[in-house]
């Protein structure tokens, strides 16, 4: 049996940017996603943390997506005042979702060379498919022969076992490559350059009226 096939999108999104929409936005129409929900994450205390407060990466998520029914936003993991692991949030949206739905995690080409480390990584196939959307700069090759091997192990070229099998599948997805990244827009915001191409435009102006992004900004 084929059902609609619903994909979570998670990230810092410091800030979303047009690269992450255009992206899963060609993904959505090459393997017929039903929705997309976006999930700000919340970060972890040894890594670097985000520019924008929580507040403002979820207010600029939802002004990137209010005019396109594809898309949701899920404020879980910010809503929480510890990061959470992507492996235990899937695991509580499955739940959520019960076990024959088929349920989707979309990350970029950077993310997937990186997977095999997460928490409890070996889980994650268990509770969804995994969508992977390609970037530019990175190889499409794992970083070794086990994890290559791995990959294979899983990878699908059928889009209607998508569908038919709850989880369990890796896609590696045919969408354009877009060479923008949060890290490039933010520091372009510092220079003072103008991130026009780069960003929705709802969300270069909040980026305006709230002064994010800019070096006295952090002290203000
Ligand atoms: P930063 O530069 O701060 O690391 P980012 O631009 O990579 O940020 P994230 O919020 O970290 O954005 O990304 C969320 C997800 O979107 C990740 O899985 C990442 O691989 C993917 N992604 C981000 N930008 C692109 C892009 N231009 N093309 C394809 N995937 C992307």
């Amino acid at each position: 049996m084929s059902m609609a096939l619903h994909a979570l999108f998670g990230g810092t999104f410091d800030p979303i940017h047009c690269g992450h929409l255009r992206v899963v936005e060609a993904l959505a129409q090459q393997v017929k996603l039903a929705r997309i929900t976006i999930m700000p994450n919340n970060v972890p205390p040894h890594r670097p943390q985000p520019m924008a407060s929580s507040i403002q990466r979820k207010e600029m998520v939802a002004l990137a997506i209010a005019d396109n029914p594809l898309f949701a936003l899920d404020e879980r993991e910010l809503q929480r005042t510890t990061p959470s692991y992507t492996a235990d949030t899937l695991a509580q949206w499955r739940e959520e979702q019960g076990y024959t739905r088929p349920l989707a995690f979309i990350i970029g080409q950077d993310s997937l060379l990186t997977l095999p480390t997460w928490y409890h990584a070996g889980r994650l196939l268990s509770l969804c498919h995994i969508l992977v959307c390609r970037r530019p700069g990175y190889p499409v090759q794992m970083k070794s022969e086990e994890e290559q091997r791995w990959l294979e192990a899983h990878l699908t070229n059928d889009p209607a076992l998508l569908h038919q099998e709850p989880a369990g599948r890796i896609w590696l997805a045919d969408t354009p490559l877009v060479d923008i990244s949060a890290t490039a827009i933010r520091q372009r915001l510092q220079r003072g350059q103008s991130c026009r191409e780069l960003l929705p435009e709802a969300v270069e102006n909040y980026i305006r009226a709230h002064r994010l992004y800019h070096t006295d900004s952090q002290t203000a």
